[in-house]
């Protein structure tokens, strides 16, 4: 298939332009940026576009009537974004995504769209304070993509104006679909993790997820942060086995995916991030931890202090994934541990080097190596 990948060098983005490849499909790969997809820069059925897709005119109806199928991963999906930048959040994830659904609908071409786990927003057992037996049972967090029903906070919290871009987004490609026959796959990505999920250090994405603070934490040796205790619980997905739920979907077979909306996730990896930050911290310790090295501590923050007025949080979302396994016959297959280890693994050795000339400046390894 010739297929464009919009936001190709992202995370997910730069892990689904190899397996495309390698699976022999001809990618053109735009993005703004393409230093996670430099292994495939060269290779003879990749074209790469280095392109902001807000400018106004670059090419991209030329560019969709050459495609037999459109990915379209752009987005800013990091919950710092949502309350620092809301209306740019908007403007990219509703506005400029639906530019591209709408050429795409023109050309009759089928689009993969990303969306979000997000879209569920809160549990019943958040919004019911206390007024709900069992609150615990996990079928209050377990999101099915066509009866669930979503709970985003208020417009004060504007953390929810990813969540609802992305939703209105899905509205109006279900939309196109009744009166169009837009053909769209909408895929609801829960928690993926693996190699170049962030960048650490703030280098160029500027607020990177919660992997990304420990993992900067535990190699620089500074806090590890649990934004309001930590309670909050998330179900990591190894990109491998994302990839592989997204590749089946691109491939289609019988046309099953056809108007369809799709969880992508591991159900069964559900952890808080109070524990994420302490099984990081026991890798950590027992993985990759240099000799005479302290670990961080873990310190409880304030969900202000730590992102800023307008934050609310998603409290617990686990995916029903009855539907990619019984449509796609997928099936994750990485546990939580190993999860998290081979991603941390990735980062100890991009990483490590760069921080060692920082390290020694830190007070915590000045003390260590006096007390030696
Ligand atoms: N979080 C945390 N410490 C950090 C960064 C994030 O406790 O240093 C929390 C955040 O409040 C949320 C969870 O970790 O409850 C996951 O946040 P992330 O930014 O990874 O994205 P999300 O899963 O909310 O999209």
């Amino acid at each position: 298939m010739n297929i464009l990948c919009l936001g190709a060098a992202g995370f997910i983005g730069s892990h689904l332009t190899g397996r495309l490849l390698s699976e022999g499909h001809n990618v053109v790969a735009v993005d703004y940026y393409d230093d996670k997809i430099k292994e495939w820069i060269g290779h003879k059925q990749l074209t790469v576009i280095k392109q902001d897709i807000r400018e106004e005119t670059w090419g991209l109806s030329e560019l969709v009537q050459e495609s037999d199928l459109i990915i379209d991963l752009i987005a800013y999906a990091n919950p710092g974004l949502y309350v620092k930048i809301p209306l740019e959040v908007f403007r990219l994830n509703f506005t400029e995504n639906l530019k591209i659904a709408q050429i795409c609908q023109k050309f009759n071409k089928r689009l993969i769209q990303f969306s979000t786990c997000e879209v569920y927003g809160k549990t019943p057992t958040s919004i019911l304070n206390g007024h709900i037996l069992d609150p615990d049972n996990p079928s209050y967090a377990k999101f099915g993509e066509d009866t669930t029903n979503f709970i985003l906070g208020p417009v004060n919290k504007h953390r929810w104006i990813y969540a609802c871009a992305k939703q209105l987004l899905e509205r109006v490609l279900h939309a196109y679909g009744i009166e169009h026959e837009f053909n769209y796959t909408i895929i609801r990505p829960f928690n993926f993790i693996g190699p170049r999920i962030d960048y650490l250090l703030n280098e160029t994405d500027g607020v990177p997820r919660v992997f990304s603070f420990f993992m900067d934490a535990l190699l620089n040796g500074t806090q590890m942060k649990l934004v309001g205790g930590g309670h909050h619980r998330r179900c990591y997905t190894y990109i491998d086995d994302a990839i592989e739920a997204i590749y089946r979907i691109v491939m289609n077979p019988n046309g099953v995916c056809d108007r369809e909306i799709f969880n992508v996730g591991s159900p069964e990896n559900e952890i808080s991030i109070r524990d994420l930050a302490n099984t990081m911290r026991d890798i950590y310790s027992q993985e990759f931890r240099q000799d005479g090295i302290p670990l961080p501590e873990i310190v409880d923050v304030s969900p202000e202090e730590f992102y800023g007025k307008g934050y609310e949080d998603s409290d617990r979302r686990i995916p029903d994934i009855t539907k990619a396994q019984t449509l796609l016959g997928w099936e994750p297959k990485w546990d939580t541990v190993n999860t998290v280890k081979t991603t941390m693994s990735y980062y100890v050795h991009e990483y490590r080097d760069l921080y060692e000339d920082q390290l020694w400046k830190h007070d915590i390894f000045q003390k260590a190596l006096t007390s030696e």
